[in-house]
């Protein structure tokens, strides 16, 4: 009696152990699209770092559609994660989902999109948004020989449903308004504010409409000279409509043209004289920071952040930890992004 129960005991206490020390814990990572190259790269990031630091993972995409996005989230607090890192399709959409996962005690990472008017985001990881913006510009003042001015400059925006939107277009405006003030920078079509330059969901088709409009309307008889572009995508589209204008020849050149993201259409666009600059944001190092975000959270550890000011989603200001973004031009192409091991060289080819 006394061997059963010892028995008993024991194998009880190895079942007790067991949930402990076999059972992973769970990360939902909630991804916007699979049509720009960045967003994979970042889920294959989390993915890979996640697994070897023992975590299960749920990857999904939603190709840009809100309530894809909704039910995949929904769907993985079904499956019981433990964790959830979001990079938002609109950042107002979620309240609701995060109320609930809230109540399961399931962290929420807002993943380099602020997730907005929700009380429940805990943290945000992202880069310098703003900074982002400010490169942009100061990429195109670079080329541009401010004393031989004025510069006819035209100005796209992000998706105004994407908190980040609003900070690359002001850290722009912010190198840029001095310029348009002094009457250096013209934006000939009159065309600013977030309202009337945003780029509904990134579309480089919507952009390339765009750019189409804006070189009918007002420079049949004059030329652009710079363009904002806030990322690689809406670069490549506003390139076509000025190539399909005649743009890129001796009598007229390419103007300016920033973007972002480093995405490989545009590094070759570079490399090719027609597009200026982009902006090189390290989705591993991004993904390496929110493993070790999530990882201290759930170890009931403290968490390294280093922002506590910038971020207000409407509801608080979010914890935030910002990478610094990098600004590329053909001059620095391959340290950024071959040395770094980012791209291989073939890639580039
Ligand atoms: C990201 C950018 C990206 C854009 C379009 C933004 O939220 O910060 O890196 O270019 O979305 O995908």
């Amino acid at each position: 009696m006394l061997k059963t129960l010892l028995g008993a005991a024991a194998a009880l206490a190895i079942v007790a152990a067991v949930p402990v020390t076999a059972v992973a814990q769970t990360v939902g990572i909630a991804m916007p699209t699979k049509s720009s190259t960045r967003w994979i790269s970042d889920g294959e990031s989390m993915e890979a770092q996640f697994q070897a630091a023992g975590y299960d993972t749920i990857l999904q995409y939603a190709e840009d559609d809100i309530p894809t996005q909704l039910s995949q989230v929904e769907n993985m607090l079904v499956r019981g994660v433990d964790a959830l890192v979001i990079a938002a399709i609109d950042g107002t959409t979620l309240s609701n989902v995060l109320e609930q996962a809230a109540s399961m005690d399931v962290v929420v990472v807002a993943y380099d999109r602020l997730i907005r008017d929700s009380g429940d985001v805990d943290y945000y990881t992202t880069f310098d948004n703003f900074k982002v913006g400010q490169q942009q510009a100061q990429t195109l003042l670079d080329v541009l020989d401010l004393d031989a001015g004025p510069y006819n400059i035209e100005l796209f925006g992000g998706s105004p449903d994407d908190n980040n939107a609003f900070f690359f277009y002001n850290g722009a405006m912010d190198v840029l308004q001095p310029h348009i003030d002094s009457g250096v920078l013209n934006v000939k079509s009159g065309q600013t504010g977030m309202d009337i330059v945003g780029t509904l969901r990134w579309s480089g088709e919507v952009a390339q409409a765009r750019m189409d409009n804006l070189l009918s309307a007002h420079y049949t008889d004059d030329q652009v000279h710079a363009v904002l572009s806030p990322y690689d995508g809406l670069s490549i589209g506003i390139i076509s409509s000025l190539k399909g204008v005649g743009y890129g020849s001796a009598d007229l050149p390419m103007p300016a043209i920033s973007g972002q993201d480093a995405e490989i259409p545009s590094l070759k666009a570079m490399m090719a004289g027609e597009q200026t600059s982009t902006i090189f944001k390290d989705t591993r190092e991004l993904a390496r920071v929110t493993v070790a975000l999530v990882d201290d959270v759930l170890a009931g550890r403290e968490p390294t952040i280093n922002d506590t000011e910038t971020y207000e989603n409407g509801v608080k200001i979010v914890p935030s930890f910002l990478l610094e973004p990098m600004p590329v031009t053909v001059d620095n192409i391959k340290e950024a992004v071959i040395d770094s091991g980012y791209y291989t060289e073939d890639q580039l080819k």
